[in-house]
């Protein structure tokens, strides 16, 4: 058993507690639920028969020839050329790859969660905060063998708990592949998939039996917001049915004694400003059509980024109060001016409030009792 300290977030094995002194002693145990505790566990990606890994590997590469795999369902031969996420066949595009502790304390652990930043995206969030990585294009391009040849690296010389793969949506083939190269050069411990759930079921049947860990994001609820904000109408529906697809596949979140996560769907929502009611709604579905078990996170860390807040160019038109053209708000002077600030502490609460009245009850939040994290 080990113990998540509430300050620096770092991991106490429980057999060192006899030896602390002074503050950071921690009184009670956390105690993991024995339903979502594991004895041991075997990724599922290890257990995949070779002529599963077989029929995985064609149908990766029939979607790289006529690809429909996200919503966008551009159709396009990635072989020659590219759709919205601009990623092509053989390769894919990617930012950084590094042992990284940025992640929940279950899924970072002692040493890192092992963190593959894809490059690109299916989306075009206009707050988001990974813009020079997601809409930028940078990057190194790698093929399948190259990429796992890096989760070996990781594993190997980082120790790290886990795959972390970030932003895949639209490089779910080279993904698979990827997956399937490493699992014949060694690699032993579990993948996770960190999406903005703007997935489709295709990619999530190809990706079933690969991956151990789903870290979706359910970002936003009405559809004029996710039209407004996401550049995308169709995300709400999306999300909800690759939500519910997750959890059919891995269930809800489970950790082993060591309070490290590996097997399930690890739910986040960032708190947006003016839009607590969304939360509130995003909360309530979740408790009645995924499960009341299901692990969440409500994030607090939004601050402005990407296009939010920037200077506008205002026309003649539109000086004259003639009308806006893209954003329908006629004066407004820094774009997206209603999200251009801090979320508060009032509506990160109501959100919390929704989730608690509706029934779920695991999140990833500081135990007031022990100043342990809540597993
Ligand atoms: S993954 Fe890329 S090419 Fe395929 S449908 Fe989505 S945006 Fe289009």
């Amino acid at each position: 058993m080990h113990i998540f300290t509430r300050h620096s977030h770092h991991i106490i094995p429980s057999s060192y507690l006899h030896i602390l002194r002074g503050p950071l002693i921690l009184k009670r145990f956390i105690g993991i639920p024995p339903a979502f505790l594991l004895d041991d566990y075997t990724p599922r990606y290890y257990l995949l028969s070779s002529v599963d890994a077989s029929k995985k590997r064609s149908l990766a590469y029939a979607h790289l020839h006529e690809c429909n795999l996200c919503p966008r369902k551009c159709g396009v031969n990635r072989y020659e050329t590219t759709g919205m996420c601009l990623i092509g066949a053989e390769t894919a595009k990617v930012n950084v790859i590094a042992p990284h502790r940025g992640e929940e304390p279950c899924i970072q652990g002692f040493h890192g969660s092992g963190s593959v930043f894809f490059s690109g995206c299916n989306l075009r969030c206009v707050f988001c905060q990974n813009h020079d990585i997601a809409h930028q294009r940078k990057g190194f391009d790698l093929t399948p063998e190259e990429l796992a040849e890096w989760y070996i690296k990781l594993q190997k010389a980082g120790n790290v708990h886990n795959i972390n793969l970030v932003t895949p949506e639209h490089v779910v083939p080279q993904v698979v592949l990827s997956i399937l190269a490493a699992r014949d050069m060694g690699l032993r411990i579990p993948i996770i998939y960190n999406t903005s759930s703007f997935d489709s079921l295709d990619s999530l049947k190809l990706l079933d039996g690969l991956v151990d860990i789903y870290l979706p994001d359910f970002k936003v609820w009405r559809t004029e917001t996710s039209k407004r904000l996401l550049k995308a109408d169709n995300y709400t529906a999306t999300a909800m049915e690759s939500i519910k697809e997750m959890h059919r596949q891995v269930g809800d979140l489970s950790f082993t004694s060591d309070g490290i996560a590996k097997k399930g769907v690890l739910l986040r929502h960032l708190v947006m400003p003016g839009k607590e009611d969304e939360g509130r709604e995003i909360m309530r579905w979740l408790a009645e059509n995924v499960s009341r078990d299901l692990y969440v996170h409500i994030m607090e860390q939004y601050h402005p980024d990407a296009h939010v807040g920037k200077k506008r160019r205002v026309t003649r038109r539109a000086r004259m109060g003639d009308g806006d053209a893209g954003e329908g708000v006629a004066k407004e002077q820094v774009r997206y001016a209603e999200i251009n600030r801090a979320v508060r502490d009032d509506e990160i609460s109501s959100v919390r409030d929704a989730a608690v009245k509706a029934g779920l009850w695991r999140f990833c939040e500081v135990n007031e009792q022990n100043s342990a994290f809540h597993l």
